[in-house]
């Protein structure tokens, strides 16, 4: 006998789509920072209980919410940064779906605390129902900005908090590389990243100046003696677009330049592991394989026992890429990647080969 089609009842939806943006740890980690940069935050202090298991805070020091956006901050697809599908394409945020806080509800126990600067050190303390409502409101003292807890991750999916729990430290790893990522490429933001495990006291894992330079960051992060292996990557791309009609006549997306750090192709001491790798379009951190297994290759051909340290940012017209590709927008896909893959090559076969006759950068 055939089923009867009828629709998946409201709450189940919320969760189902809610278990595609917020995947992991790193999801909720990745989130949560980025609605703080773009909240403007100059300090943002991520806490973690027990690798993440217990909870996750995420504290920063921008903007605040005001009042009027209580009700609702965490509504499925309310965001103040997109009202428009054509907005997309200028996007300077990081966040515009309006989907990360709505699902968080529907996933955890989701606290904000949050104050504007009119009102610190008086904030507000706000509480949701696992649809997104509003559940309590009430008053806490707190300094300007927003701090957002996520508690119970994925209490309400029982499989995947099993899951979790079984690989919380390679999950915990993960973050940690993510965060990397964000303290280095923020030059104006400090970072400080802390866990506390039972029974013992808060640790600071890293944190990193603020007011900075990438280099001062990655030395903050993976230690000052990092830089001695380090070489500058300034390399201009210009290359024949394959794909022009998907392009604007108005912009270039044949135009890319990179820039960033990498390890020296000479036998430096210990051996760097394939982690210490980070990938960044217009300062917005992702994955990009292909570029990743492009400079990958070209190292090797020069030092075959070793990975790169790299840190590398991909700098185009917003219109040469599309972030809006997976729920959890970790993909960014490139509309010239071959081209942009094949001159990339070129360039730093080229900045290996030159190597001598760069002034060596400065230690610190
Ligand atoms: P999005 O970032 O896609 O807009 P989110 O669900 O992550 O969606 O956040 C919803 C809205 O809540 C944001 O558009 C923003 O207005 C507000 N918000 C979230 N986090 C913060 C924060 N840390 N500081 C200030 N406003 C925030
Ligand atoms: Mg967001």
């Amino acid at each position: 006998m055939a089923a009867t089609i009828k629709p998946i009842e409201a709450k189940s939806v919320h969760q189902i789509q809610a278990g595609q943006v917020i995947v992991d740890l790193c999801s909720v980690v990745k989130e949560l920072v980025e609605n703080a940069l773009d909240a403007d935050a100059t300090t943002i202090e991520v806490r973690f209980k027990n690798y993440g298991l217990d909870s996750i805070e995420v504290q920063d020091n921008g903007t605040g919410i005001s009042e009027a956006n209580h009700e609702s901050l965490a509504l499925k697809h309310y965001t103040s940064k997109l009202s428009t599908y054509d907005d997309l394409s200028e996007l300077q945020t990081f966040g515009f779906r309006g989907e990360a806080l709505s699902s968080l509800c529907a996933l955890s126990s989701f606290t904000v605390n949050t104050a504007q600067a009119h009102e610190a050190p008086k904030g507000k303390r706000l509480q949701f129902e696992t649809s997104g409502k509003l559940k309590s409101t009430s008053f806490i003292a707190t300094q300007k900005g927003t701090t957002a807890i996520v508690e119970n991750l994925f209490a309400k999916l029982p499989v995947r908090q099993k899951e979790l729990s079984k690989n919380i430290k390679r999950e915990y790893g993960k973050v940690l590389g993510l965060l990397h990522a964000y303290a280095c490429i923020s030059t104006e933001v400090k970072f400080t990243v802390k866990n506390t495990i039972p029974k013992a006291r808060s640790a600071v894992v890293f944190s990193t100046k603020g007011n900075a330079t990438t280099r001062d960051n990655i030395a903050n992060v993976y230690g000052a003696k990092m830089l001695s292996q380090l070489i500058e990557l300034d390399m201009k791309l210009d290359f024949q677009s394959t794909l022009t009609q998907l392009s604007r006549s108005d912009v270039d997306c044949t135009k890319v330049s990179v820039v960033g750090h990498i390890s020296k192709p000479v036998f430096g001491e210990g051996r760097q592991t394939p982690d210490r790798q980070m990938f960044f379009v217009n300062g917005r951190p992702c994955g990009l394989p292909q570029i990743a297994k492009a400079i990958n290759e070209v190292y090797k051909s020069y030092n075959v026992s070793q990975s790169p340290f790299i840190f590398a940012d991909l700098k185009m017209d917003t219109n040469a890429y599309d972030v809006n590709v997976s729920p959890d927008k970790r993909t960014i896909f490139l509309h010239n990647a071959t081209a942009l893959t094949d001159k990339l090559k070129a360039a730093l076969t080229e900045r290996f080969d030159n190597i001598d006759q760069t002034v060596p950068q400065s230690e610190v």
